[in-house]
C-alpha cells in the first residue's frame, strides 16, 4: 500500500493531482479536463497559467524574494499600496499586507480596536458581525464569523462576540417589502449595539455579499447605507470583508461600491494575487490611520511574510493585467450573461430556489419544494450532490451554506475567472444543466 503524507481536507478521501492549467481550464494526471467554475475558492480570478504573471515573478526573483518589513521596504510593495489606493474608494489609502483573508479580516479587527484605544477609549473592543458570515478560520476572525459548522469543534474557545441577522430577502421578505427588511435588519443592529453598550464595540464587519455562509446573498442598494448610519450613530467602525467579493469579482472593483457606502477598513485577499501567492490586504482609510500616526505610531500586528516582495510583485501584475484587460467590466457583462441562462435553467428546474448575485458572483439556493421554499432535509446533502455530480461533468462550482441557523439550506457559488468568453459561460451551463439533471 502506498502511503500518502499530504494532510487532505478529508483524509482517506482520493483527490485528483492536478498537472496543469491554462486560462479558465484545470487538467489532471488522468487527462480529465475541468472548468475552474469557482476558480478554487474563488480565488484564481484571472485565469491559469497567465504569462505576464509568470514573467512578473521571475523578474522579482531576479530582484529579491524576501526581506522582512520591519527592517526594509521594497518598490513592489511600495507600488502595490499604491495601486490598492487608487482602486480602493474614497480615502482607503493605506495598505497593511498580510498572507491569507483571514488575517486580513483579523488584522482589520486589531486595527478597530487599537483605533479606539490611541484615542483613550479602551473599552470598545468588541466586533459586531453577521450570523450568516465567514470572515476567517483563525481564532480572532473565526470568533467574528457566524459559519456554525467551521465555528462549531472550537466553540468554547471563541469569543462570544454580537450579532445580527444578514439581509436574506429570498426568506425573510415574505410579507415584508425589501425596504422593511432592511429597516428591520438596521433596526435590529441598533438593538444589539444597545443591549451590548457602544462603549464596548469597536467595529461592524460585514461581507458585502455573503460568500460560503449565505451563497452570494445579495443586500438591497440601501441595506449598506442604513447600517452605516446606525454605525456612524452610535461611533462604531465599519468593516468590509471584500476577501471574496474584491477585485472586480462583482462586476465593479469593490464590491461595496454598489451600495453607496465607504468603509472605514476593507479586508481583501483571494482575488488580489488571483491564487499566484498567498497575498491579502488590510486597507485602512486616512480618519483610521491619522489615529495612529497621532498616537502610538505603531500597528501591533504583521507576520513574517508580511509585505513579501516576491508576493508584491505578484499581486500588482495581477492587477496590471485586471485593468488592462477590462476584467472588472467584462465581469458585469458575463456574469449578466451567465446569471440570465441560469434563471432560464432554474424555470425549468424543480429544485432551484433562488438565482442571486452581481458579476462573475452568483449563488444558485436549491429547494424541496419551490412553492414553500422548503429546504432538503441535511441527510439528502443536496450540495454535496449537486458538487459532485458537476466535478463528474468537468465543472467545478463551490459549496456554500444558506438558512438564517447555518445548518440548513443548499447553495452554491459559480464565480468562474473573470477573462471567461461568452462561448465558455455556455459551456459552463451546459455542463451544469447535465449536472442538475442528473440530481433532479
Ligand atoms: N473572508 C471571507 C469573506 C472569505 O470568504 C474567506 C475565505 O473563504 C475568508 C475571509 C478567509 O480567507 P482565507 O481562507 O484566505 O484565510
Amino acid at each position: 500500500m502506498t502511503r500518502s503524507f499530504l494532510i487532505k481536507p478529508v483524509l482517506g478521501q482520493k483527490y485528483p493531482c492536478v498537472t496543469h492549467g491554462n486560462g479558465i481550464y484545470l487538467f489532471d494526471k488522468q487527462g480529465k479536463q475541468y472548468i475552474d467554475g469557482s476558480s478554487g475558492a474563488v480565488t484564481a480570478s484571472i485565469g491559469h497559467g497567465v504569462q505576464e504573471i509568470i514573467d512578473a515573478m521571475a523578474e522579482q526573483a531576479k530582484k529579491v524574494s524576501f526581506v522582512y518589513r520591519s527592517q526594509f521596504t521594497t518598490e513592489a510593495a511600495e507600488q502595490l499600496a499604491k495601486k490598492l489606493s487608487e482602486i480602493a474608494p474614497g480615502d482607503l489609502n493605506w495598505s497593511f499586507f498580510v498572507n491569507s483573508g483571514s488575517e486580513a479580516t483579523e488584522t482589520a479587527m486589531k486595527i478597530a480596536i487599537q483605533y479606539w484605544q490611541e484615542k483613550g477609549i479602551t473599552t470598545k473592543n468588541k466586533i459586531i458581525s453577521r450570523r450568516m458570515s465567514y470572515h476567517g478560520i483563525t481564532m480572532g476572525a473565526l470568533s467574528m464569523s457566524g459559519h456554525v459548522q467551521r465555528r462549531s469543534r472550537f466553540e468554547p474557545m471563541l469569543e462570544n462576540y454580537p450579532s445580527v441577522s444578514a439581509p436574506y430577502y429570498y426568506r425573510d421578505a415574505g410579507n415584508l417589502t425589501i425596504e422593511e427588511c432592511d429597516d428591520f435588519y438596521a433596526q435590529e443592529l441598533e438593538t444589539e449595539i444597545l443591549r451590548v453598550g457602544k462603549d464596548n464595540i469597536a467595529a461592524f464587519i460585514a461581507e458585502p455579499m455573503i460568500g460560503a455562509a449565505g451563497g452570494a446573498l445579495t443586500p438591497s442598494e440601501q441595506y449598506f447605507q442604513k447600517m452605516k448610519a446606525v454605525c456612524d450613530r452610535y461611533d462604531i467602525l465599519f468593516i468590509a470583508d471584500e476577501v471574496m467579493t474584491g477585485i472586480g469579482r462583482t462586476g465593479k472593483m469593490f464590491a461595496m461600491e454598489h451600495f453607496g457606502v465607504i468603509p472605514d477598513i476593507i479586508a481583501t485577499g483571494k482575488g488580489m494575487s488571483a491564487g499566484y501567492t498567498p497575498m491579502a490586504a488590510t486597507i485602512v482609510s486616512e480618519r483610521v490611520m491619522e489615529a495612529m500616526f497621532s498616537g502610538s505610531k505603531v500597528v501591533m500586528s504583521g507576520h513574517t511574510f508580511s509585505a513579501n516582495p516576491q508576493s508584491a510583485a505578484i499581486s500588482l501584475a495581477v492587477l496590471h493585467y485586471i485593468e488592462k484587460y477590462n476584467l472588472v467590466e467584462n465581469s458585469a457583462e458575463m456574469g449578466a450573461y451567465l446569471k440570465g441562462k441560469i434563471c432560464e435553467l432554474a424555470e425549468k428546474s424543480e429544485i432551484i430556489g433562488d438565482v442571486r448575485g452581481k458579476g462573475l458572483f452568483l449563488g444558485i439556493e436549491f429547494v424541496e419544494d419551490q412553492l414553500t421554499k422548503t429546504s432538503f432535509s441535511r441527510e439528502l446533502d443536496v450540495t454535496s450532490r449537486i458538487v459532485n455530480a458537476n466535478f463528474e461533468e468537468g465543472l467545478l462550482v463551490y459549496p456554500a451554506n444558506a438558512g438564517q441557523d447555518g445548518l440548513t439550506g443548499d447553495a452554491i457559488i459559480l464565480s468562474p475567472p473573470l477573462t471567461i468568453t461568452k462561448e465558455e459561460v455556455d459551456e459552463v451551463v451546459r455542463r451544469f444543466s447535465v449536472a442538475l439533471e442528473k440530481v433532479e
